[in-house]
């Protein structure tokens, strides 16, 4: 095997090289640079009395009003992402508080269709499409649930995966992280919406956690649309079946945005119910706040423009080393996203583990292998999540190339190992 001991030697100089350059980078998490939070600087200016007042003349300042958010900020948010305003509950600044309620909710008191609350069920499910986000899977798991992986095909869940397990009436829920999914980037395509809408649940209750988290993070002059998964419940006669979540994290300030649900006119009503014995309402003014700030859906599409400019060249140069280093090499694949804060990258299977750890050893941490998936254990030992928007652009170019490096090596010495012991 002289070619693969000379790539093997070749790469591991490289290798060697870049460790040497005792760098100390971070791309573990999908979290905005400073330079994008800035571009939401204009917000936290002080706001005068005149700010304070809400389209319907009451003091934001105050209690009262509007338990389910201030109205002309659900219309502002309903254009942006698709929704009726009506049928958004606006949240303080988590997504993920809000679908920890629901899941806490549907556990102690049930749901719109169910028979009891999910807690009285023997062994309650989720299906999980991987490699996902690995908060949606600890969030279940927090509370019991089996987790039942099923493929991503690039277009969506393994639908035909997803309609036998749901048949099953232990399986209550499933994530789904329908547009520029983490991390794979995928966008669900029309059919997979469709039939998600229209399949047979074994449980009358069951839900779909529908995040739109990525909805308007687009990475080209594409907005990628995506099916309307209320039009299409409501249209096959399961009106409650999808919980949609959102929030502003990336789009204003991702420790000071707002979050919002979604859903059915009887899904609003229970989670109101709910809501209004926990709070006497969420945060006005910083509702109003992104109010004055976007504007409007056109404001708030131009202000993820601006976030395109700054992040659009740290994915481009994330997939230009990949490319580089390992473009017809068979030793990885990876995702080349349209929008959203992730590049995955399967390596050699076997290999994942040893990326990482070669990565920490020369300066660089990636997100421990496994994350993606459900128990944090991906059986292939393959998927590798890359989130390029945090650290600066030279900093991104010199993680990605010791990255591929890493890819690369791990590849080889996996071939290497592979064929001493089949010879
Ligand atoms: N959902 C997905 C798919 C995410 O990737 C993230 C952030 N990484 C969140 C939710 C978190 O959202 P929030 O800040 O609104 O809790």
């Amino acid at each position: 095997m002289p070619d693969l001991h000379a790539d093997l030697a070749r790469t591991r100089a490289d290798y060697e090289g870049f460790k040497a350059r005792g760098l100390k980078l971070d791309m573990t998490r999908g979290k905005p640079s400073p330079e994008q939070l800035s571009l939401s600087d204009a917000m936290l200016l002080p706001q005068g009395n005149r700010d304070t007042t809400t389209a319907a003349g009451e003091d934001a300042r105050n209690y009262g009003g509007a338990l389910q958010g201030l109205p002309e900020v659900r219309a502002l948010f309903g254009e942006a992402l698709g929704l009726p305003a009506d049928a958004i509950v606006l949240g303080n600044n988590s997504s993920l508080a809000l679908m920890h309620d629901c899941i806490v909710w549907a556990l102690l008191k049930g749901v719109p269709g169910g028979e009891r609350p999910w807690s009285r069920e023997a062994s309650p499910a989720f299906i999980c499409p991987v490699p996902g986000y690995d908060r949606h899977f600890g969030l279940a798991e927090e509370f019991g649930f089996r987790l039942l992986p099923v493929p991503l095909t690039g277009q969506g869940p393994d639908m035909d995966a997803v309609e036998a397990l749901a048949a099953d009436p232990s399986v209550k829920g499933m994530w789904c992280v329908p547009r520029y999914s983490n991390p794979t980037g995928e966008t669900y395509s029309d059919d997979a919406v469709r039939r998600l809408a229209a399949m047979k649940a074994g449980a009358p209750d069951f839900r779909l956690f529908w995040d739109d988290a990525y909805a308007v993070h687009h990475l080209t002059d594409r907005r990628t649309p995506l099916a309307s998964i209320l039009d299409l419940t409501r249209e096959a006669g399961h009106s409650d079946r999808a919980f949609c979540f959102g929030s502003t994290s990336k789009v204003t300030l991702a420790g000071a945005g707002v979050a919002l649900f979604a859903s059915s006119p009887a899904n609003v009503a229970w989670f109101l119910a709910r809501a209004g014995r926990r709070t006497i309402g969420s945060d006005k003014l910083n509702q109003l706040r992104h109010m004055r700030f976007l504007r409007d859906a056109e404001g708030l599409h131009a202000h993820m423009g601006r976030h395109r400019d700054l992040i659009g060249p740290k994915f481009d140069a994330v997939l230009a080393a990949l490319e580089r280093r390992l473009g017809g090499t068979g030793l990885a694949r990876w995702s080349r996203p349209e929008g959203g804060y992730f590049i995955s990258v399967d390596a050699v299977p076997g290999t994942a583990s040893r990326v990482v750890a070669l990565a920490k050893a020369a300066g660089v941490a990636l997100t421990p292998a496994g994350a993606t998936w459900p128990g944090g254990a991906d059986p292939e030992d393959a998927n590798l999540r890359l989130a390029p928007t945090f650290p600066k652009l030279a900093e991104v170019e010199a993680a990605a190339e010791g990255i591929a490096i890493c890819i690369a090596l791990a590849g080889l010495e996996k071939r290497g190992g592979d064929a001493a012991s089949t010879s």
